[in-house]
């Protein structure tokens, strides 16, 4: 079967923008009802707000509908109906599987969805991997494991749909993904920025297999921000020989975002599932323009069981200012997620984002692909040291590259630090998401 259409949904991804916003409108308008009406953990939100579902009119009616925030739904679990409580819209019994975030930052939430919800959440990433270019015609390797997380569920579900052949490459280690890559000729895959280096380190190290020279042709990546991160893209990309799209989702929200084939420098919101609003970090002023940046609160407009309605995913995005040259009409998010306000953190009084040192690192070829950062204080001054790893065959470049690495923090976020130096392969691996960021002053 060949099929060469640009667009998983030809009518949907290319609406004029007048009717996507009046499809959100309308969309919003029915699941803030069935909310309304299904979950008393909602209701009584709402009630205490004043609002009601006829009250929602306009987009600015929207923006005074209170936000969830992932703490409050940690506080109703464990509840009954056992063991999601009463934010669950649904009857139990309708309840087809569960799945919980990661906890990275905290207890983790209990996720139910039906099977319905499950359908939407396999459209949606239909629309990712389609605008990445995945047609009939792949062999799509999956090298995550199958747990609890939803991780690559619906990715897996999606590649399916749209008719690739799906390898499920959970319970392998690593090598034996890579050797099965190999074998069947896999054409794409999906995995964390992270994992997507290590399994290449392996290949090389342990299997004396060149990444480049494997079938690979397309990976996505999600969990993590580095393929929008241009310096780690194009690490991942020139090691592999294939390119790397971006995708960013979570949990309790969905699919909600994707690279295209383009890749002109972000994400496209699919706005015919989603409503994203940005809200100013200072004034909480809602922002439409490009060019500033504040936190994501997101709805996803189709998702039944358990709602996400006005939620604080805390992510920072802010609206790209070109059109993506694609013709998709949903709007863009310029870079991907740049950050998160749980993460930036101020430092001898800078802001420091994470995602900064790591472009910075992985724009330098002699350096390995790991590196930790750490805040602590010395008395009361605070101190940031980066660790990292020179790369084999870098050894007599030592001085050069120090000089080279510190001039370019400075340059790209203000701050001295201290650089430790390691030899390659002695700085912790990661198998999917990677903590290569702490700062000691927080109290826990
Ligand atoms: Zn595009």
């Amino acid at each position: 079967m060949t099929i060469e259409l640009k667009y998983w949904n030809p009518v949907i991804e290319t609406l004029p923008v007048k009717n996507i916003r009046q499809l959100q409108l309308e969309k919003f308008k029915r699941i803030f009802k069935w909310t309304y009406h299904q979950s008393k953990f909602h209701r009584s939100i709402y009630d205490d707000a004043g609002i009601k579902p006829e009250d929602i009119q306009t987009f600015e009616d929207i923006r005074q509908v209170p936000k969830i925030e992932k703490s409050m739904m940690r506080n109703i679990q464990r509840k009954d109906p056992f063991p999601y409580g009463d934010a669950l819209c649904v009857p139990l019994d309708d309840v087809s599987v569960f799945r919980q975030t990661s906890g990275t930052t905290g207890q983790p939430v209990y996720q139910p969805d039906t099977w319905q919800d499950w359908e939407w959440w396999a459209e949606c990433w239909s629309y990712i991997l389609w605008a990445q270019g995945y047609r009939p015609s792949d062999r799509v390797f999956m090298p995550f494991g199958y747990n609890i997380f939803v991780a690559f569920w619906a990715g897996h579900y999606a590649a399916e749909k749209i008719g690739c052949e799906v390898v499920p490459g959970g319970v392998l280690d690593t090598r034996a993904r890579i050797l099965k890559i190999q074998e069947l000729r896999a054409t794409a895959m999906m995995a964390t920025p992270t994992y997507v280096l290590g399994m290449a380190d392996t290949a090389r190290s342990k299997l004396g297999i060149d990444p480049s020279q494997l079938t690979i042709k397309k990976i996505t990546c999600a969990g993590e921000p580095g393929a929008s991160i241009s310096s780690t893209k194009k690490r991942m990309e020139d090691i592999w020989g294939a390119k790397v799209y971006d995708h960013a989702g979570a949990t309790e929200i969905g699919a909600w975002s994707y690279e295209c084939i383009e890749q002109s420098g972000g994400l496209h919101v699919n706005e015919a599932f989603f409503l994203v609003e940005i809200q100013d970090l200072e004034t909480a002023e809602i922002i439409e323009t490009p060019g500033r940046q504040g936190k994501m609160i997101i709805t996803a407009l189709d998702r039944y069981a358990q709602p996400c309605i006005r939620f604080d995913s805390k992510d920072l995005i802010e609206w790209a200012a070109d059109p993506c040259p694609c013709g998709r009409t949903f709007r863009m998010i310029k870079g991907g997620v740049v950050g998160r306000t749980d993460d930036i953190t101020k430092v001898k009084g800078v802001l420091l984002a994470p995602a900064a040192v790591e472009e910075v690192v992985r724009s330098i070829d002699d350096l390995g692909n790991e590196y930790e950062v750490i805040v602590d204080k010395l008395g009361d001054v605070d101190r940031i040291k980066l660790k990292v790893e020179l790369n084999p065959g870098a050894e007599n470049r030592f001085r050069s590259v120090k000089t080279h690495l510190k001039e370019q923090l400075r340059l790209k976020t203000n701050l001295t630090y201290l650089i430790e130096f390691y030899d390659y392969g002695k700085l912790p691996r990661y198998e999917v998401k990677a903590k290569r960021f702490k700062d000691l002053r927080k109290k826990f």
